[in-house]
């Protein structure tokens, strides 16, 4: 069976992306003070001897992180056989959560996710790798490559200031920010089985893309074995590293034959009527007699691939055909709501897309916001503020050339944000290019906590029941049309969260807002200011209607009116639902 990848690493993110799974963490307390720290992180905590804990996870977990004295994780590690490639990746908190410091696997995302930690309560994470010191990328810890050879010698050449010489004929776009250079070291970027040489004077080091897919058909009495041995003997005939290969592609009724889940590597399957519709070299009618495609394997890696080269036409054993197709780099767009500001309210999903972009745009403070899990391998792109369309304009221009491409907003990236625009410019782009939405960079939105419901949380339940969110901002919509809705909403009574409220210069909205609701709603009606929420400096406000005072507003507030029914309490304020309690 080929086996490979059977350990990917948790952040080597890209063209086969690994999910950022939290309940991949496997973390361990020795008592309960540590277990309170790894909680008040995040983590899930077990607590227990330390010794069987590593027998247990060593070999299926990712990412470890033992919250315990660093000298008792070092004499622990003493006892295992350790091995650079393979290892979890291990960090090490101590009891009071102050430190957070990478032990093992610094390049292959243990230095990140100590960053990533350190951020979730602001205590120091503890890097002690040169090249992120630096800020190189260093070649064993780059997004979407494998690497082999003399990385140390590379990364010290490197560290000297010499940029090696880059050679990639398989035309597959590299790290973003390594920059070829006059040696002496060399990076070799390929998908082929490679020897190296070994003379540490001039490192060569070759960096293996996720860019080969395989095709494979078989017959229902295939089995793992063969499917395995026939992938190796392909392969290895055809000098393909394994570890370029970024997935299967079969025929959906094989999807989970265990011939194919066998292999361990993420499947893809495509239709018969899908299959039957690309154009291969050896279709058969025998095999679309049997199955309804003239093809399955060469199909299939066509499709896989994206239509991109078939490098290997069909290949057979008794009861089963493998082709191979290098997939045709496609790059793509990520919308990405970072939440109010607190990495505790960012999504693991947003972490993941973030750790999977070669390229990251935001406006600075955005930036600023996620400083923390960038890292030296991607281009980092700061916008100021108001160059909405040059953001999403820069992002088509690199996710087009093949990039990963993250845009960041705060909050949630649909509300008030850059979702919106980035789809308007796909749109015009494909209507006046006439290219279909397909063939343009494929786009995502990874959703955020807004403001408004961060806010409404710090309140308790203003948004219980029906609410609407508006923003005062004038720039883009006239201020007749706001006003209408200000007054519709007004008299809808329901909850109004209002978005961009004031700032230096928008001073006579807020006032304006207040006035037209005090027509519809009564004077005592709850109004909440909520500033800086997820942030330092968080504070709430709660008022009412005829007593608020909208000079304490600023950009970073939302402001709240409550319906007729939102009710205070305390230092909280809610909308019933209508149980009868
Ligand atoms: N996409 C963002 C909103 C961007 S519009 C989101 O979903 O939250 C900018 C406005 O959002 C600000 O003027 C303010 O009204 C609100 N806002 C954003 N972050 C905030 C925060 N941390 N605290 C209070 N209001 C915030």
């Amino acid at each position: 069976m080929a086996s490979f990848r059977r350990k990917p690493c948790f952040f080597n993110l890209g063209i086969s992306a690994v999910n950022f799974d939290t309940s991949n963490i496997y973390s361990l307390a020795i008592n309960e003070r540590g277990a309170k720290t790894a909680i008040g992180l995040g983590l899930k905590v077990e607590v227990g001897l330390p010794s069987q804990f590593l027998d247990r996870y060593w070999n299926q977990a990712n990412s470890l992180v033992l919250v315990m004295a660093l000298p008792i994780v070092v004499r622990l590690l003493a006892n295992r056989n350790l091995n650079k490639d393979t290892d979890p990746v291990v960090i090490a908190i101590d009891e009071s959560g102050e430190f957070v410091i990478p032990v093992l696997g610094g390049h292959r995302g243990a230095n990140r996710l100590a960053s990533e930690l350190s951020s979730r309560k602001g205590s120091t994470a503890v890097i002690t790798t040169a090249s992120e010191k630096k800020g190189i990328s260093a070649a064993d810890g780059l997004s979407g490559f494998s690497a082999q050879g003399e990385v140390a010698a590379l990364i010290e050449l490197m560290l000297e200031g010499l940029d090696p010489v880059i050679d990639n004929e398989i035309n597959w776009p590299g790290p973003i920010n390594l920059k070829n250079g006059a040696g002496p070291a060399r990076i070799i970027i390929s998908d082929k089985k490679m020897k190296l040489s070994e003379n540490k004077a001039s490192p060569e080091v070759q960096l293996i893309p996720a860019s080969l897919v395989l095709g494979i058909g078989c017959s229902s009495d295939a089995s793992a074995a063969e499917v395995g041995s026939l992938i190796e003997t392909v392969l290895e005939r055809n000098s393909l590293d394994i570890r370029a290969v970024a997935k299967i592609a079969t025929i959906e009724i094989r999807r989970d034959h265990p011939a194919i889940v066998g292999q361990g590597i993420e499947i893809e399957s495509f239709t018969a009527e899908q299959l039957d519709q690309v154009d291969v070299p050896n279709g058969s009618e025998a095999v679309r007699d049997h199955v309804g495609t003239r093809s399955v394997s060469e199909a299939a890696a066509i499709l896989g691939s994206r239509f991109g080269q078939l490098l290997v036409t069909k290949e057979k054993s008794v009861k089963a055909t493998v082709s191979i197709a290098r997939i045709r780099p496609a790059g793509s767009i990520k919308l990405v709501g970072l939440g109010p500001g607190s990495s505790m309210m960012r999504t693991p999903q947003a972490v993941e897309a973030l750790l999977g972009s070669e390229v990251v745009i935001g406006y600075q403070p955005y930036i600023e916001q996620c400083q923390e899990l960038l890292s030296p391998h991607q281009l980092i792109i700061r916008s100021p503020i108001g160059d909405e369309l040059k953001r999403v304009k820069l992002a088509l221009e690199y996710a087009s050339a093949g990039r990963s491409t993250a845009i960041v907003c705060s909050g949630d990236p649909e509300v008030f944000a850059m979702a919106s625009i980035t789809f308007e410019v796909l749109h015009s782009t494909s209507i006046s290019n006439g290219t279909k939405p397909t063939d343009l960079p494929e786009v995502s939105v990874v959703p955020g906590i807004t403001a408004g419901l961060a806010s409404g949380a710090l309140l308790g339940a203003p948004l219980g029941h029906d609410h609407a969110y508006l923003s005062l901002s004038d720039l883009l919509t006239p201020w007749e049309t706001i006003e209408n809705r200000i007054e519709k909403f007004a008299e809808a009574d329901i909850t109004i969260v209002i978005y961009n409220p004031q700032s230096k210069t928008r001073t006579w909205q807020l006032p304006k807002a207040l006035d037209i609701i005090a027509k519809h709603r009564k004077p005592q009606t709850a109004v909440a200011i909520v500033k800086n929420v997820g942030r330092q400096n968080q504070q709430k406000l709660i008022s009412t209607l005829d007593s608020v005072d909208p000079g304490i507003v600023d950009m970073n507030s939302v402001v709240i009116i409550g319906s007729s029914t939102t009710t205070r309490f305390g230092d909280y304020i809610f909308t019933p639902r209508g149980y009868r309690i």
